[in-house]
């Protein structure tokens, strides 16, 4: 075990808006895994999904009042600042060439999106460039069969995996995750409803006070 190479921690995700189920888990992991660092990376515009409903910019703003107060997680804005379609590969080739081959850089996501892993850009390069940290969320179950299910046993790995090598292991963690989406977020919104208590009270004033997700195609600026 090399227990001098730091190992980075990646937390991506659109964060339209940020919420304590993604704070909460951010946090769960750095410090269950030992992560020297865990970065939130919001992404421009991730292909597999639908456009944010919130400029960058905004979204930007509000993980930075989300983690103001908490130094544990920071913010790394590079693929708001890359702008047009975001590749998750891309980003970690840039950190790859900034940081160096030996530094473990570990990409962190919610069984949800892994099931979505086949139909990222490039995918089958991910794991030459980082491991994957999967948190599974209430009511998912880990495939059996098909293309993700094949890449979770062949690259299954250990907590302590993920700093005896720079990249190239899945390692799956139980753990209670928050049931807070931003889609509920942003449908209270809409209705006039409050969602307070599921994000904190700055982002909430900040979304307040922007007049942001009162309408379903809410475009921020
Ligand atoms: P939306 O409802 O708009 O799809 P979301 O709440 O799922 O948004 P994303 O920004 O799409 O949030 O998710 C970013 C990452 O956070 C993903 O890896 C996702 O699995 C994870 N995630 C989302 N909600 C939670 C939660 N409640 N607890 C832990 N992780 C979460």
């Amino acid at each position: 075990m090399n227990s001098e190479r730091r190992a980075i921690a990646l937390f991506g995700g659109t964060f339209d808006p940020v919420h304590f189920g993604h704070l909460r888990m951010a946090l769960e992991l750095k410090e269950a895994l030992g992560f020297d660092e865990m970065r939130l990376l919001p992404s421009h515009q991730p292909r597999h999904r639908q456009s944010p409903g919130v400029s960058a910019e905004r979204r930007r703003e509000m993980l930075a009042l989300a983690i103001r107060d908490c130094p544990e997680l920071t913010l790394d804005d590079r693929e708001l600042c890359r702008g047009g379609d975001t590749y998750t590969v891309d980003t970690l080739e840039a950190l790859r060439a900034e940081l160096g081959e030996s530094v473990s850089l570990s990409f962190c996501m919610g069984l949800d999106s892994l099931l979505t892993l086949p139909t990222w850009h490039r995918w089958q390069r991910l794991l030459e460039l980082a491991h994957l940290v999967v948190a599974t969320r209430p009511g998912w179950h880990l495939p059996e069969e098909g293309e993700v299910a094949e890449l979770l046993r062949s690259h299954e790995g250990e907590p302590r995996s993920l700093r005896e090598s720079p990249a190239g292991s899945i390692v799956v963690r139980e753990q209670t995750l928050l049931p807070i989406s931003a889609t509920r977020i942003r449908q209270l919104i809409e209705r006039g409803q409050s969602p307070r208590f599921l994000l904190p009270d700055a982002v909430l004033q900040y979304i307040e006070d922007k007049q942001l997700y009162r309408t379903a195609t809410e475009s921020g600026c």
